[in-house]
């Protein structure tokens, strides 16, 4: 529904909310005027002051706020195809969000950029009140309204194969089968694997394709109808992805959790706040640690609708204390081996999460060599050791990447970090949507920053060459002025 009538649901319509938001960011004088000077390239091409990688919400919201800030000239590309970005519509199989749908996201303080706004404003207050979790199409939807009244450039179909610093302090950007992209800082918002990929125990990889896949891959559920499916996990992905293929009409699932229990408690969104969101980036390190190490090993428990959404099948079984110790091909299905028995299925789905590993990512191939890590820093505590930890970056206050050996990559300072591996330098600013606009806020100001300190040669020019009177020097009488 669209239109500025009422229907009687108390709902204005979207053109009437985007009047809205036009007249908000009026009074705000928003966005900001242009003051990055141009940059052309030695050979006559066009330079972006920022390209971004990735147009799911942590590339639109960086972009909006570049925007905001009068940063304009954007490239924003994302390889997948319009209103396909991010997992929403593609792998994630939740049937909500988890997040509570009162919470302001990528707004950036406008309160007719919220989810709210864009809700109400199509199906009325009574809707919203009615309203229990964000369907996650809806939640797409949003994303890609929010695009469009932004006015994010976003390059669909653009994948970016390669990035290369440039000795002229340049960055450009290898894109498959289309032109070269040059900009003066690179936004990698690439998503949660986007320095990584997929996590997948070695013991996987000894077993044929056809018998399993990483829940983040495309999955034919129609296929697994009457099958025997096994799921390893028990975060959220692990119950959607065993959900959907209970809903497939699959004949048993059984998940595989190393833990005794399942966790319960949702640590990190418990203690929630303004502290968390601008104090974590300010904490010592053995503190930013000590609070991620005790966040991760606690887990996030799977929401209770996507357990739910499991558990009311009869033929869905949960093997708690059963870590999956190895598996084989055996008489055409997987035979699972966990210390609590053996178990056959024809198809087994690892819901293991992701991995930060930057030279896995063929895009960061010249640059990951140089990236510092935690682990070329910091010593954790004994029994506070962590791979996922000591593999995440080590970001400058602007996200930007630090070099291992200094002098060797000097255009890391040029690089931002603006995707989940972020976490333990900045805290969860990064991915979720809680504290989206804080993280794109920090991000954008921070490349304001480090763009008008390169340009202050410019910027002194035209302090010294403004001259436009306030004063027109008849405000006092000649007869009163002495020298
Ligand atoms: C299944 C699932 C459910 C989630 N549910 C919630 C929730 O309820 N609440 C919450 O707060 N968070 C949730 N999250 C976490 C987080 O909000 C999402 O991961 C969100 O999509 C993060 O946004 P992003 O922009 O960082 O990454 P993405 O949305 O993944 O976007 C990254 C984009 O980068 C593009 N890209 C990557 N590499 C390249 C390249 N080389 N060239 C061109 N394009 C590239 C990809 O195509 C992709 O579109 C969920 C995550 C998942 C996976």
């Amino acid at each position: 529904m669209d239109g500025t009538l009422m229907d009687g649901s108390g709902a204005p319509g979207l053109a009437a909310l985007e009047a809205r938001l036009r007249q908000d960011l009026e009074w705000l004088e928003l966005p900001a005027k242009p003051w990055v000077p141009e940059t052309t390239a030695p050979d006559g091409r066009p330079v972006a002051d920022v390209a971004i990688i990735g147009a799911g919400m942590a590339g639109l919201a960086a972009a909006a706020a570049l925007r905001l800030d009068g940063v304009e000239r954007l490239r924003v590309m994302d390889r997948a195809a319009q209103g396909q970005e991010g997992p929403w519509v593609t792998y994630a199989r939740m049937e909500t969000l988890r997040s509570p749908k009162g919470l302001a996201g990528p707004a950036l303080g406008l309160p007719s950029l919220t989810f709210r706004a864009f809700f109400e404003a199509q199906h009325g207050p009574a809707a919203w009140e009615a309203l229990g979790k964000i369907p996650r199409g809806l939640w797409m939807d949003y994303l890609n309204w929010y695009r469009r009244v932004m006015g994010v450039p976003v390059e669909n179909g653009a994948d970016v194969a390669l990035v290369r610093p440039r000795e002229d302090g340049l960055i450009a950007l290898e894109m498959r089968g289309a032109p070269e992209v040059l900009c003066r800082r690179l936004v990698l918002a690439s998503g949660r694997d986007g320095l990584g990929g997929e996590f997948v125990p070695e013991m996987a990889r000894g077993l044929d394709r056809r018998f399993w896949a990483h829940s983040r891959e495309e999955i034919d559920f129609a296929a697994l109808c009457g099958k025997r499916v096994g799921v390893v996990g028990a975060g959220a992905s692990a119950m959607d992805n065993a959900a959907t293929a209970l809903e497939a009409g699959c004949s048993g699932l059984h998940m595989f959790v190393r833990r005794r229990a399942l966790p319960r408690v949702n640590k990190f969104t418990g203690i929630g706040s303004q502290g968390v969101v601008h104090g974590f980036a300010g904490l010592p390190d053995e503190w930013k640690w000590r609070f991620q190490h005790y966040a991760n090993s606690a887990q996030t428990p799977p929401p209770r609708d996507s357990t739910l959404r499991v558990s009311r099948h009869p033929h869905a079984h949960l093997h708690l204390g059963s870590p999956v110790t190895a598996v084989r091909e055996e008489g055409g299905a997987v035979v699972v081996t966990t210390p609590r028995g053996a178990f056959t299925v024809d198809f087994l789905i690892w819901a293991t999460g992701f991995k930060v590993a930057l030279e896995e990512r063929p895009e960061l191939a010249l640059i990951a060599p140089h990236v510092r890590l935690w682990r070329d820093r910091f010593a954790p505590e004994p029994g506070q050791e962590s791979e996922e930890l000591s593999s995440s970056p080590d970001l400058a206050p602007d996200f930007s990447f630090q070099e291992r050996v200094p002098g060797a990559c000097p255009a890391l300072a040029r690089i931002h970090a603006f995707n989940y591996p972020a976490t333990l330098s900045h805290g969860k600013l990064t991915g979720d949507i809680p504290a989206i606009s804080a993280g794109a806020r920090r991000l954008a100001q921070g490349i304001a920053r480090s763009l008008f300190v390169e340009d202050r040669e410019t910027h002194f020019a035209r302090l010294q060459a403004y001259d436009t009177p306030e004063l027109l020097g008849d405000e006092w009488p000649e007869r009163e002025l002495t020298a």
